[in-house]
């Protein structure tokens, strides 16, 4: 299969490595540069942005990663992961550094506090007839699509919860905690044309 890391710095990166070896491919977890080396693409989990952005760098790893992203690597950000890839990050914690990509503007948090978190359906007609169930824990909403980017799934009041932009690919809700495996399917599909192009 399609050799994905998962950054494995913090967060449930371990449920995203669950579901893509389930899915054939071949999983490894990154926390070190030389990590990088060899993979047809990469996953940021969800977990907190504010520590993976700190643990990024304390590891040597967020030049690296936007040289990859830079480079066209396809990856996948999850909830702090969308905030990770984000151009643009609103309600950012003061000096927070991610490490950008997707032409969106993000706002963090903007569901409110955790026990706000809420499941909903969502149609999502490019990847299949069934609504795709999805969880929001403290979830970032994009609240603008830039000209590069476009949008995937929106709420019923139309804010934008997934994006995608060339190779890249981002949810501001959990796909991998569902068992709904249509988004990881869809970003391994990203991979195979990326890595046979
Ligand atoms: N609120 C978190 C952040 O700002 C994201 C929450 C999540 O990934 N479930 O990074």
């Amino acid at each position: 299969g399609p050799r994905v890391g998962v950054l494995a710095l913090q967060g449930d990166f371990r449920e995203h490595a669950h579901v893509l070896s389930g899915l054939g491919a071949d999983v490894s977890l990154v926390r070190r540069p030389q990590d990088l080396d060899g993979i047809d693409g990469l996953v940021i989990p969800g977990g907190e942005s504010t520590v993976m952005g700190k643990l990024a760098r304390a590891y040597g790893l967020a030049e690296p990663l936007r040289a990859a992203i830079a480079g066209g690597l396809p990856v996948y950000g999850t909830c702090a992961g969308l905030i990770m890839l984000a151009d643009t990050v609103l309600d950012a914690i003061d000096g927070q550094q991610t490490l950008g990509g997707l032409d969106v503007v993000v706002r963090r948090n903007a569901f409110g506090s955790q026990n706000q978190s809420f499941e909903t359906d969502l149609d999502i007609p490019e990847l299949g007839e069934r609504p795709v169930h999805a969880v929001f824990i403290r979830g970032p909403v994009v609240e603008s699509v830039g000209r590069r980017a476009t949008a995937l799934a929106s709420l019923p009041d139309g804010r934008v919860v997934a994006v995608e932009q060339g190779s890249l690919l981002g949810t501001s809700f959990h796909p991998e905690i569902t068992g709904e495996h249509r988004f990881h399917e869809y970003f391994l599909g990203m991979v195979r044309s990326h890595a046979g192009a």
